[in-house]
């Protein structure tokens, strides 16, 4: 006290021979201080069970690193710990932790309570070490390669039942021994409320995975109607992204309560993830034909996932240890050669882009979660899975729209094609289809050994139509004669405009006889066909036929067979036109009598 009451007298008292045992006095006062602060600031942070209902989610614990992973209990409560939050993350070199959680209850009941670990499901073993007053009470050990049955387990979670006696203090050390990374989350709760959150399922995982396995769906049907290989692929890479978000957020423990070795060998799907990535980006871009280079870039990053993935097979755990750098080169592979693509102009490279670039920034924000690096939130610890689930929407996107693409090209093909072999005012085929499809059905009909005709039309008189009436009514005087045409002979007879106002129709299984009938009939229907082309005007207009069955028992040709039935046309022409005159396949005579007579 006299050294408190020197100090209080300081002003009183401040002359030279005082002076040493002044400061002194200063030096244990600021040592105490000192002390009483480093005191605290070591002191186990204490969480105090005050509340009725305890709800406890996010709370001060404390963590150490057991680098020899062999030490126990006993031995471990010696060590100097960490602070830390309930739920926290250390990356890949905290494969065995310690954590310590220390409750105090202040009032004058004693407290049931419950420890969760949510998490559980993705470590190797959780051992729990209960202590009171410095001594142990309880401890349990669970061996997650044997956890299906344990009593301790539920539904991928470990729930371990404690008591924190009236105004004592309870510790719980848990040693948590995981595969790769160290992440972990604790929940304090009552009976009620451990009961709530081990039933409460996660909304917007469910949510991801159903839209996940939606795409998978629509991904099927969309390889039974197209057979493109790049719809296969896509499901795959979707399969595996699934299988990744369903392992991470426990779901598969939950499912089907399996836990350890067996469950940790399916984060092979970290490799097969990127693998169907590259092949479904080689497919959809064609690199191996259009762009080498990105080609060879991407088979560079393919082969050392595919040799990860066989490591995987065998030692798991180890594969994944440079499973961060990897998937770091990968990315930076794939980004450079989606940017390539778009300088190079490829339609679907932005969009590619822009569903990688997500993809890339969550999962950078994941990677950094599980190495330790920042502090769990909501983006980074979902950052995989919201990442994939991006890429996948936009991927379907690049599907559809290649889908459009490839379909708009058809039809600008087929409308090439189309357009090379009509003829633009009458619709009908032009001369080089007819020639060629034509002699296809000579050839057809020869082998068949069945008849074929041809039948060669020439408007009467038509020039005067142009001359009277002008060129316009002359063209739709040959659209309305092309019609009477159609209408007049059958589907499978191939009907051409050879130039002019002259046509010729082939007319498979028809031999000379069926051939004359069906020109008169079409003579007979022009003749009858009232062409109305102007308001008011109407025509009538006249046409002649040669009709020449194809020989197909010699080797004659198409040409040869249309020259016969031309020969026959002048002549019909010469008899005073709007009739039918045949040459049978002997070549001798034109007949124009038959015709007339029957
Ligand atoms: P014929 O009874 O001897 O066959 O007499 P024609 O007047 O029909 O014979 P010609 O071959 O002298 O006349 C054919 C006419 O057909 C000449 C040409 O101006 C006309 N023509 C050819 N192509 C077209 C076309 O595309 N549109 C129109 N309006 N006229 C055409
Ligand atoms: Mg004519
Ligand atoms: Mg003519």
């Amino acid at each position: 006290m006299q050294v408190w009451g020197d100090v209080m007298n300081d002003k009183v008292l401040s002359t030279p021979e005082r002076l040493p045992q002044l400061v002194c006095c200063k030096v244990i006062f600021f040592s105490l201080v000192l002390w009483v602060f480093c005191v605290a600031a070591q002191a186990s942070p204490i969480v105090n069970i005050v509340p009725e209902t305890v709800q406890l989610t996010s709370f001060p614990i404390e963590y150490f690193i057991d680098d020899s992973q062999l030490l126990d209990y006993q031995s471990v409560r010696k060590e100097a710990f960490q602070k830390t939050t309930s739920t926290t993350t250390l990356g890949t070199q905290a494969t065995v932790t310690w954590y310590r959680i220390t409750l105090y209850n202040s009032k004058k009941q004693d407290k049931s309570l419950f420890l969760n670990l949510p998490k559980a499901y993705h470590v190797r073993s959780i051992q729990i070490a209960e202590e009171r007053s410095k001594e142990l009470t309880n401890q349990a050990l669970i061996d997650l390669n044997q956890a299906s049955d344990h009593p301790l387990m539920f539904r991928g979670a470990v729930v371990y039942p404690f008591v924190v006696p009236a105004g004592e203090t309870t510790v719980l050390y848990v040693r948590s021994h995981v595969y790769s990374h160290q992440w972990f989350s604790s929940e304090i709760y009552d009976d009620a409320h451990s009961r709530r959150a081990l039933v409460g399922g996660h909304l917007d995982i469910a949510l991801l995975v159903g839209m996940m396995l939606a795409l998978v769906f629509y991904n099927g049907l969309l390889y039974f109607a197209t057979s493109r290989k790049e719809n296969i692929l896509y499901s795959l890479y979707l399969i595996s992204g699934l299988t990744w978000i369903a392992l991470s957020y426990g779901l598969i423990s939950k499912a089907f309560n399996v836990y350890g070795d067996s469950l940790f060998i399916l984060n092979l799907s970290v490799f097969t993830m990127p693998i169907f990535l590259l092949l479904f980006m080689m497919a959809i871009f064609e690199t191996r034909k259009f762009y080498p280079k990105e080609h060879r870039a991407l088979q560079g990053v393919l082969v050392l996932l595919v040799a990860s993935f066989l490591y995987g097979l065998v030692d798991i755990a180890g594969a994944l240890k440079p499973a961060t750098g990897l998937a770091s080169l990968m990315m930076v592979v794939t980004f450079s050669v989606s940017i390539s693509l778009l300088r190079k102009r490829n339609p679907l490279a932005k969009f590619f882009l822009i569903g990688h670039t997500f993809f890339i920034i969550f999962n950078g924000f994941a990677v950094m979660y599980y190495m330790g690096f920042v502090k769990p939130n909501y983006i980074n610890s979902h950052g995989v899975g919201i990442g994939i689930v991006l890429e996948a929407l936009t991927l379907a996107f690049i599907i559809s729209y290649r889908i459009k693409v490839l379909e708009d090209i058809r039809s600008k093909q087929d409308e090439l094609k189309k357009q090379a072999s009509t003829d633009p005012l009458t619709q009908l085929y032009n001369r080089r289809y007819f020639i060629a499809e034509g002699r296809y059905m000579v050839k057809k009909a020869k082998a068949n050994e069945t008849s074929l005709s041809v039948l060669t039309i020439d408007i009467d008189h038509f020039k005067a139509v142009n001359d009277n009436h002008g060129h316009n009514v002359g063209d739709l005087v040959l659209i309305g004669v092309a019609g009477v045409f159609q209408r007049f002979s059958r589907d499978k007879d191939l009907i051409a405009r050879f130039g002019g106002e002259e046509f010729v129709i082939l007319l498979p299984e028809a031999g000379y006889a069926e051939a004359l009938e069906c020109a008169e009939r079409i003579r007979q229907g022009v003749e009858k066909h009232i062409f109305k082309v102007n308001d008011g005007l109407n025509l009538e207009i006249r046409v002649s036929i040669g009709v020449a069955p194809v020989d197909v028992t010699t080797l004659e040709s198409l040409e040869s067979a249309i020259d016969r039935a031309d020969k026959a046309l002048y002549q019909a022409k010469s008899l005073g036109r709007n009739r039918v005159c045949g040459a049978d396949s002997s070549g001798s005579a034109v007949d124009c009598e038959s015709v007339q007579a029957s």
